[in-house]
C-alpha cells in the first residue's frame, strides 16, 4: 500500500486535518494516511502543548471512526529532535511492504529545501503538497512532487484551543469523539 505520512503536533487533531486525510485517500492519492504525532516542536509554545499521551488519545479516537486513516506514534520513541527523513527511513524499515510518501502543506513546501535531506525525501519517497491559501506552488514539474488542490477548512488547532478557552461550542470543528474527550477531560480551558 501507499501510505501518506501526515505529521503534526495535533494539539488537538481537528476537522481540517481529517478532511485532508479523507480527501487524499478517497481521491486516490494514497491508500492510507497515517497521522504522525510529533513529540515536541521547538517552534511551538511548550506550555500549550498537551502531553503526548493525551494528543495520542485524541488521534486514536479520530482514527477509529475513519476508514483508511490511522495514527502513527513512531516519532515518540525516536531520538529528538527527530527529522522527517529519519522517520521515513524507520517507517520503511519497519514496514517494508508499504511505500511511504510525505504529505505537507504548500506553506512548508516554500521552505522545503531547508529541511534536512530534502532531496533524498523527494527522490526516495516523494512529497504530496496540498495547496494552502496564500502559498502558491511556483514550480510544478519537480521530480517526486505531487501537488493536490484539496478542499480546505480554514481552521487550526490554535483557533480551536482559543475558542474552547473562551467557552465556545466547537462541536462541528472536531471529530465528535475528540470533542467529547476534550470536554470530559476539561482540556484547553
Ligand atoms: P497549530 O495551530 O497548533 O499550529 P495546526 O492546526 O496548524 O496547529 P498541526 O498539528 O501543526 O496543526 O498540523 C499538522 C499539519 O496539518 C501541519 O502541516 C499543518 O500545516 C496542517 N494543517 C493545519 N490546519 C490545517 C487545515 N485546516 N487543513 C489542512 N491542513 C492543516
Amino acid at each position: 500500500m501507499t501510505i501518506g505520512v501526515f505529521g503534526g503536533s495535533f494539539n488537538p487533531v481537528h476537522s481540517g486535518h481529517m478532511m485532508l486525510a479523507s480527501y487524499l485517500t478517497q481521491w486516490g492519492y494514497v491508500d492510507q494516511v497515517w497521522l504522525t504525532l510529533s513529540p515536541l516542536n521547538p517552534m511551538k509554545d511548550a506550555d500549550e502543548l498537551l502531553p503526548d499521551t493525551k494528543r495520542l488519545a485524541m488521534l486514536s479516537i479520530a482514527a477509529k471512526g475513519a476508514e483508511s486513516i490511522d495514527l502513527c506514534d513512531i516519532e515518540l520513541s525516536m531520538p529528538r529532535p527527530s527529522y522527517t527523513i529519519d522517520t521515513l527511513n524507520l517507517l520503511s524499515e519497519r514496514y517494508p511492504e508499504h511505500r511511504f510518501k510525505l504529505v505537507i502543506g504548500s506553506d512548508n513546501w516554500q521552505i522545503f529545501d531547508r529541511w534536512r535531506s530534502a532531496q533524498e525525501i523527494l527522490d526516495k519517497y516523494g512529497v504530496i503538497v496540498y495547496l494552502r491559501p496564500g502559498y502558491p506552488v511556483e514550480k510544478l514539474h519537480v521530480d517526486g512532487l505531487e501537488v493536490v488542490d484539496a478542499p480546505m477548512a480554514h481552521v487550526s488547532s490554535t483557533f480551536i484551543r482559543q475558542a474552547i478557552a473562551k467557552g465556545r461550542n466547537m462541536n462541528y470543528f472536531l471529530p465528535a469523539g475528540v470533542y467529547k474527550y476534550i470536554v470530559d477531560n476539561e482540556l484547553y480551558k
